[in-house]
């Protein structure tokens, strides 16, 4: 098969590799569409460690093409969602039914290979079907979906709440779909790129608020009658935005974490835990988010087509990754087609 291989940090080839076998309960699944997230770029530049070479990626959607002697519900020709991770089922976190917080996860593209290839072998407990009618090229993103529903999960959004969301990347984007779906009355999103503010705004943001302008902050709290947001979500990965999530939320709000940063984050006004009683939330993964991620993109509560900007061949990977570093206007997420 072919498999794009990371040998080095920026430096990505796509090789003959061979393919593998699916074990007793395990699949094969053909992959017919798998998309470039933040994370894998991340892997790509060396900012997130992985054993190299490595198959990057873990957003994919295809088709069963083998399956081991005891699957069951699973047959050949299954259009499913392969899972990003899956927990070891023996650790006191998965026997108690916290396999999100697996310590030894396996993790696509991170710990073992991943899903930039023409098949991946995954366990059954890691595949959900999908409706035949979703384009493959948009159910990739429902791995992106799950962990948004699990952030909505940990940050439970309140009837009438405001709601904040910095970054409009597409968890952002995501996100603000379903903030008012859980409740909240009003919802706006931070960026710096006026274009992505202007699909938050075509995709349900009530307000929109670029922090490259002079007094963003002031506009920003001024939404809110000066009290600040009532809950805060964090995606954009920038370290300055999550300070900024201390200033914008209200006392006794809460704030959602859901992004990963190359390490420590200097400069967070810890004195706001106690002067504020911040709530301050965690988000891993999306384990046990992806029936009602299916769900939600099938009855429509959740659009993923202006999400998906790009569609791109295997070959154009590493030309994938080009365009998000340098962050190409109009690039949202890219999809490879193996
Ligand atoms: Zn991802
Ligand atoms: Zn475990």
């Amino acid at each position: 098969m072919r498999a794009a291989v990371l040998q080095l940090p920026g430096s990505l080839r796509v090789i003959d590799a061979e393919t593998p076998r699916p074990g007793r309960d395990e699949v094969l699944v053909r992959v017919k569409a798998t998309g470039i997230c933040s994370t894998d770029l991340m892997v790509y530049q060396g900012r997130q460690s992985a054993p190299l070479p490595i198959v990057p990626g873990h957003e994919a959607a295809g088709v069963v093409d083998v399956t081991g002697p005891e699957v069951v519900g699973f047959q050949e020709g299954d259009p499913v969602v392969v899972e990003a991770s899956w927990g070891c089922e023996v650790c006191a976190m998965c026997r108690h039914g916290q396999e999100a917080l697996c310590p030894d996860r396996v993790s696509q593209g991170r710990t073992r290979d991943g899903t930039f290839a023409e098949f991946v072998v995954a366990p059954t407990r890691a595949l959900h079907l999908i409706p035949p009618e979703l384009d493959f090229s948009l159910a990739q993103a429902l791995i992106s979906v799950a962990c948004s529903v699990r952030a909505i999960r940990r940050g439970r959004p309140g009837f009438g709440e405001r709601a904040a969301i910095l970054g409009p990347g597409i968890a952002g984007l995501i996100l603000s779909q379903l903030t008012g779906e859980n409740g909240a009355s009003h919802t706006t999103v931070f960026g710096t790129r006026e274009w992505r503010l202007a699909m938050a705004s075509s995709l349900g943001a009530n307000d929109t608020v670029n922090v490259r302008e002079d007094g963003w902050m002031e506009r920003a709290l001024s939404l809110t009658d000066g009290q600040g947001f009532d809950l805060v979500f964090e995606t954009s990965g920038d370290p300055q935005a999550l300070i900024d999530t201390f200033e914008l939320v209200r006392t006794g709000g809460r704030i959602v974490v859901f992004s990963i940063y190359d390490g420590p984050v200097d400069g967070i006004p810890a004195q706001l835990l106690y002067r504020k009683e911040v709530s301050l939330v965690g988000v891993r993964g999306g384990g046990g988010g992806y029936p009602l991620a299916i769900d939600l993109v099938r009855s429509g509560k959740v659009l993923l087509d202006s999400l998906v900007t790009h569609r791109l061949p295997l070959e154009d990977a590493e030309e994938g990754f080009r365009m998000m570093e340098r962050r190409d206007e109009g690039v949202q997420r890219i999809a490879l087609l193996p």
